[in-house]
């Protein structure tokens, strides 16, 4: 008998364990993968070359988790980027951002939005702060009945609220904007000039399945600028040894303090009797009893599959049923033997561009039309590629002289029109992806010697991400803070006693932030001390 046994080795199972076991419980972490570590893992996906398999870069991880886990003394080690990104535009030439030279290279396509970047940057910082500031926190939970509960959900969402009041007015409408407005509208609003308006609008479209003019995908573009690398606010990095390194990290820190992990091993099901979690049963029968039950999938995967109908309040199931999900992206990893050569900034030796986020996507009306193709044929016949390539910044990931890069593409469909499966159109996506990098690049092609390719359906197969999910659940509106995953349930409790969900379908959503896990233990804890839960003898 176990005090918690968690569902999912992904990164927020993992880091839940550890909080747990560091305040004295004893936790056991299922996971039906061979490897620990979720969607932030790193693998050999063909003879001397490593990469992240699916997330592949760093920056919402949590630096209170890093410390409290001391992820650094088990082996992680995260770097910058010299400069954030890079866009070819073909006759346009290209943008650099990052670096310092952002502000030059935008006065390329205008002087105006060069002298506007400042107060952007500024003004989004201070937003990001604010949710940077509640991503450790449970958000207020709408309770029914008790009029305690009442007042402590009040007590939080005063606390939210005076961030908010402390941002002044003017920063309140922009972050309305940023909650509401579509990232095209909000970026339009700002700049005149294309270039940029792509390079900031591409984390609007990232996991999102939609267009960058679509209402609310302002906040997706927000999401992710609430991170950090070694201290400095708003940048992505790489983590030596891919993004396995953390998992690694995090699975090495878990059993530092007597986490037992399994892997391999499926959960079929949640075990309940009386409306209350007593244990899991695995896929292989065998039955696993646990005061707490953790579960670090997503919430339909947790409710709709693995928990009996019978034992959950219709109402509840139905709106499950309804979670938001399914991203529009196609990931792929390959080997390449050489360097891409970039038309618009020629040479194939290491450059600070290929040390970047590539992103193929000139302009927010280009990212818009991805989203209509996808929605109507499947695919986008002019897809949207962030090309990471991890090896410039990690020599532990190919053989020397040779490359692996991350090609993350967006939008394709997360369920084909007319009944085709993925299984049909895979490797036909997988040539129009890396077609799209060869016309900016045309030794692309031919130096790829091996390819591993995710569409939704196999994020989905590998990774248990319905509907392909990067976040485990649309990050809209109504389904982040809050109501993530549904209001009344915004602190990790569900409708069952002892059942818990540590995984991005709670706030503050995906991404490696480990905030989930990290707050989903800070309840469960309460729970043991309050008594609602008894400690295993
Ligand atoms: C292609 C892709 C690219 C991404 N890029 C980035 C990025 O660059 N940076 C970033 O910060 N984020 C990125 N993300 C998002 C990020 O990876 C996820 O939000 C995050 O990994 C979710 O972590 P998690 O621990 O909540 O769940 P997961 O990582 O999904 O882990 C859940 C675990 O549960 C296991 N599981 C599922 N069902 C069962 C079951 N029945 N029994 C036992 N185990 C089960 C799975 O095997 C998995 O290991 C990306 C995601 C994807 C898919």
């Amino acid at each position: 008998m176990h005090d918690v046994v968690i569902i999912g080795a992904g990164h927020n199972g993992l880091v839940c364990s550890a909080y747990l076991a560091m305040a004295g419980l004893n936790v056991l972490v299922l996971d039906q993968r061979p490897i620990a570590g979720g969607a932030a893992v790193t693998e050999e996906f063909s003879p001397g070359f490593f990469n992240s398999t699916a997330a592949y870069a760093v920056s919402l991880l949590n630096p209170k988790i890093i410390r409290d886990l001391d992820l650094g003394g088990h082996g992680l080690k995260i770097v910058a980027r010299p400069i954030s990104n890079f866009l070819p535009l073909g006759d346009q030439g290209f943008l650099k951002v990052g670096g310092g030279q952002t502000k030059r290279e935008v006065a390329k396509f205008s002087s105006r939005d060069a002298d506007r970047l400042d107060e952007y940057q500024t003004r989004l910082r201070a937003i990001a702060d604010v949710l940077r500031a509640s991503v450790l926190e449970t958000p207020p939970n709408v309770v029914a009945g008790s009029p305690l509960a009442a007042i402590a959900e009040f007590l939080k969402a005063g606390r939210v609220a005076n961030r908010i009041r402390a941002l002044g007015l003017d920063l309140q409408r922009d972050l309305l904007d940023l909650f509401t407005a579509s990232a095209g509208d909000f970026l339009d609003g700002w700049f005149e000039s294309a270039p940029i308006k792509a390079a900031f609008g591409f984390d609007s479209v990232v996991g999102n399945y939609a267009s960058p003019y679509t209402p609310g995908s302002a906040y997706v573009l927000l999401h992710h600028s609430f991170g950090e690398v070694n201290g400095k606010r708003g940048v992505w990095g790489h983590a030596i040894g891919g993004m396995g390194a953390i998992t690694q990290a995090m699975a090495k820190a878990a059993a530092a303090h007597g986490v037992e992990i399994r892997l391999s091993t499926g959960v079929r099901k949640v075990l309940v009797e009386k409306g209350r979690a007593l244990g899991v049963e695995t896929e292989r029968g065998e039955v696993i009893c646990a005061s707490a039950v953790a579960a670090g999938i997503n919430p339909k995967l947790l409710y709709l599959q693995l928990v009996d109908a019978s034992a959950l309040p219709e109402d509840f199931r139905r709106r499950t049923a309804n979670w938001r999900c399914g991203s529009g992206t196609f990931r792929m990893n390959v080997a390449l033997s050489e360097l891409p050569d970039f038309s618009v900034l020629p040479g194939h030796q290491a450059a600070e561009h290929h040390a970047s986020g590539i992103i193929i996507a000139p302009h927010l009306a280009y990212m818009e039309q991805a989203y209509f193709d996808a929605r109507s044929l499947g695919w986008s016949r002019r897809p949207i590629v962030e090309l990471v390539i991890p090896s410039t910044l990690d020599s532990t990931l190919a053989p020397k002289g040779q490359h692996v890069a991350s090609l993350f593409c967006q939008h394709v469909a997360p369920q084909l029109p007319g009944g085709i499966s993925w299984d049909d159109c895979r490797e036909t996506v997988a040539d129009l992806m890396i077609e799209t990098v060869n016309e900016h690049a045309p030794n692309f092609k031919r130096s790829v010697l091996a390819r591993q390719i995710f569409s939704p359906l196999d994020l989905e197969r590998t990774f248990g991400m319905t509907g392909g999910d990067i976040f485990h659940g649309r990050l809209d509106l109504g389904q982040i803070f809050s109501a993530r995953p549904m209001l009344g349930h915004a602190d990790y409790r569900g409708p069952l006693a002892g059942l818990y969900l540590c995984g991005s379908g709670g706030h503050p959503g995906g991404g490696v932030t480990g905030a989930s896990g990290h707050n989903a233990a800070r309840e469960i804890l309460r729970d043991f001390r309050r008594k609602r839960i008894a400690k295993a003898r």
